[in-house]
């Protein structure tokens, strides 16, 4: 799909050739080594208007009827297209788009049908208002899961022995705060599966619906080489107070042009001005995590919240 998409679409060879010039670095926080990206290409991203009027003017770049001709459509999974992100992340970025223009209202399920077809991959949602910038139209992205640091150390500090749950405060010294769920490939497992759509965040406004302050990540496992190696299933589930940092609304020297989504929050920070790049230091990753995100003493508090999915998983 690749081959024939960069053929018809230079443009969107370009943007993926671009990437693998993007300069990286890392900067360790406790036990995740945080990965910061310069994207210029981002930017269109990055600086989104995603308020209800901005949203009702323009056309929906996901809708069929307004995307690119050049941009192919895969047909894998029922009532959903697959397509190439033109403006990619990471070096494998599909986009995959409800047929019908309808709400990102929560994640839908479809992302489980992905990654049992494509185990390499980890299928990411952004709820309509923590990083989605098509709040209006029901989609969800997937990258290679080794792109992403959390998930590593997440397989690694979070063993089938542990049990089906963690907090992040219980697995280690994480920036930000996160469910972590392995799923079981049994019944047990679907139950669980079935509630994850009904997770959300905890909003500051009393209007807010807090489903659409949540990024979910769900990937396959390659099984614990300790103990039970047959695959399972994991998820994160990522509760957020808000879309944007204050740095984000900040002028000059304050300012940082972050807007965090699923994979900022997974420890891939997006950084489309080189200026921020240069100087975003550890203390502002923590304070960005901080503001979007709860603090690890909400945590447990708000996982209280969801005593049917406490009832399959027992704790
Ligand atoms: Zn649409």
């Amino acid at each position: 799909m690749y081959r024939e998409q960069f053929d018809r679409w230079p443009q969107c060879k370009d943007n993926y050739d671009a990437l693998l010039k993007a300069e990286r670095r890392t900067i360790v926080m406790g036990d995740l080594p945080v990965m910061v990206q310069c994207n210029p290409a981002r930017a269109r991203s990055t600086e989104a208007k995603v308020d209800a009027a901005s949203i009702a003017e323009r056309p929906c770049f996901l809708c069929a009827k307004n995307r690119p001709k050049e941009q192919l459509a895969g047909q894998a999974i029922p009532d959903f297209e697959i397509l190439i992100n033109p403006y990619p992340i990471l070096p494998v970025h599909f986009t995959v788009v409800s047929k019908e223009h309808q709400r990102q209202d929560a994640m839908p399920l479809e992302m489980v049908n992905f990654v049992d077809m494509t185990p390499q991959a980890v299928a990411f949602f952004n709820g309509a208002k923590a990083g989605a910038s098509a709040p209006d139209h029901l989609h969800f992205q997937a990258v290679l899961k080794e792109e992403l640091p959390l998930l590593s150390a997440v397989e690694r500090l979070h063993r089938y022995s542990d049990g089906t749950v963690k907090l992040s405060t219980e697995l280690g010294d994480f920036p930000m705060s996160f469910l972590s769920v392995i799923i079981p490939l049994s019944f047990e497992g679907m139950l669980m599966l079935a509630e994850l759509p009904k997770f959300g965040g905890l909003p500051d406004g009393p209007e807010a619906n807090p489903r659409d302050f949540v990024n979910t990540l769900v990937w396959m496992d390659n099984g614990d080489p300790e103990g039970d190696d047959s695959p399972k299933m994991r998820a994160l589930v990522i509760p957020r107070r808000r879309h944007r940092p204050d740095c984000y609304f900040a002028q000059g020297e304050d300012k940082l042009a972050v807007s965090p989504g699923a994979l900022d929050m997974a420890g891939l920070i997006v950084t489309p001005r080189r200026e921020d790049f240069d100087r975003i230091t550890a203390g502002d990753i923590a304070e960005i995590y901080r503001q979007t995100g709860l603090s690890a003493a909400e945590l447990p508090e708000w996982y209280e919240g969801y005593p049917d999915f406490i009832k399959y998983t027992g704790r």
